[in-house]
């Protein structure tokens, strides 16, 4: 049984990488994700988070969870900021610059191409989870760390 990791563990470092094959194995890795997410009531969790090195993120900000596989953001308009947590930082908030309308591709469990054009929460929590593929973290936002 997997369960989230915390910071300092060097996973959380690592950069993911592509998922090539959506078989039974990723699936059960996908349904794990969106198990633990919920079980810790987050939002959205990428598959580093539970120590799996590879580009998979689930986000639920309301619309029912989204797994997308492979995602990345095409295109990015306007700036926010806001203060972010994540489950592997626990007890920290920081403030985050994002983009406040992206638009994101991946692959879904079929195997289809899918797009989202979102803003606001939901734009967010995409840009916080393609982060931890690359072994980014809200910390790296503070004045003075890298
Ligand atoms: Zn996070």
């Amino acid at each position: 049984m997997s369960d989230i990791r915390i910071y300092p563990d060097p996973i959380l470092r690592g950069k993911s990488l592509p998922l090539k094959e959506i078989d039974s194995k990723a699936r059960e890795m996908i349904d794990e994700m969106i198990r633990i997410m919920y079980a810790y009531k987050g939002i959205g969790l990428a598959a580093p988070q539970i120590g799996i090195l590879f580009r998979v993120i689930v986000v639920d900000t309301e619309q029912g969870s989204i797994p997308i596989i492979n995602p990345e953001i095409l295109e990015s308009d306007g700036e926010d900021t806001a203060e972010e947590g994540c489950l592997s930082v626990p007890e920290v908030s920081v403030n985050v610059i994002r983009g406040s309308k992206i638009l994101v591709r991946g692959i879904d469990l079929n195997e289809k191409e899918i797009e989202f054009e979102v803003s606001g929460l939901l734009a967010r929590v995409f840009q916080h989870e393609i982060d931890h593929l690359e072994g980014k973290l809200i910390i790296d936002n503070l004045p003075g760390l890298k």
